[in-house]
């Protein structure tokens, strides 16, 4: 096994058959990279969370890059070659949308209130740069100008991210979480195939909120805005959110 390298939160290395091994650090970084820490258990939970959501999807019928979870905090996955742009599915305002619409950057999809919170009703798809030092949102024109998917490619993906939310949500609602937005990405295997990659549904990459405090009128997350937004023990945060998405 090989250190091929080193993203914000896994360690990647290649196996001797190459694939790549995945191992899932106690890192956790926000704002690009500018703020950092360890949490303890961190990396056991997105590396389970991950391999939860991977099976259920493959049973579902989306193609991962998903192989085995091999221990507590590491999985085997195919070698892909990563799309250059991330993949955002919103069901509710949060995040950098809601401060882009603060700062007039960005309109809400039709039928949103403008609040932070508020439900967006059929959903937002957005695209943002991967291998730029900050991410940036891109357009669907910029992506196919700049030839990183083809029109069929995107619109493929487009259907993949709404399908990877359809299942997720519904699973989590009937769990009291509600899934407010999620960030996911794709890779392409040697012969084309396009593949859903790097982790899915962990608390890094989604934004999870308790669905009985949503109704009281608070925000409680149960993800890495805890850590964004020093809003408490990140590790008691995630083991909370492992123990009540895999009860069952
Ligand atoms: N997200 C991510 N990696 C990134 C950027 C965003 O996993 O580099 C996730 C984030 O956790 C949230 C969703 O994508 O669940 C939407 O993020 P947003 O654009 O609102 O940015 P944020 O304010 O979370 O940085």
């Amino acid at each position: 096994m090989k250190p091929i390298g080193k993203g914000k939160a896994k360690d990647i290395y290649l196996a001797d058959n190459g694939d790549i091994i995945f191992e899932f650090t106690d890192r956790v970084t926000a704002f690009d990279g500018a703020k950092k820490a360890e949490y303890p258990h961190k990396g056991e939970v997105c590396c389970s969370l991950a391999a939860y959501w991977f099976k259920i999807l493959e049973k579902e019928g989306v193609p991962t890059h998903f192989k085995e979870k091999i221990d507590s905090n590491r999985m085997r996955v195919a070698n892909l070659k990563i799309l250059p742009v991330e993949v955002i599915w919103r069901n509710y305002v949060a995040g950098s949308l809601w401060r882009r619409f603060e700062k007039s950057e960005i309109k809400l999809p039709e039928d949103t209130e403008a609040r932070e919170g508020a439900p967006i009703p059929n959903g937002m798809l957005e695209f943002t740069t991967k291998f730029e030092a900050v991410d940036r949102p891109v357009s669907t024109n910029e992506i196919i100008y700049e030839g990183w998917m083809t029109e069929a490619e995107l619109k493929y993906i487009s259907e993949v991210t709404e399908k990877v939310n359809d299942i997720m949500f519904s699973r989590l609602l009937k769990k009291d979480i509600i899934l407010a937005d999620f960030k996911i990405e794709f890779g392409r295997t040697s012969n084309g195939e396009i593949l859903l990659a790097d982790e899915v549904g962990t608390p890094d990459g989604c934004r999870f909120w308790d669905r009985q405090a949503y109704i009281r009128g608070e925000f409680l997350s149960l993800d890495k805005d805890v850590f964004r937004k020093n809003k408490g023990d990140l590790s008691a945060a995630y083991l909370e959110i492992f123990k009540r998405i895999t009860k069952d």
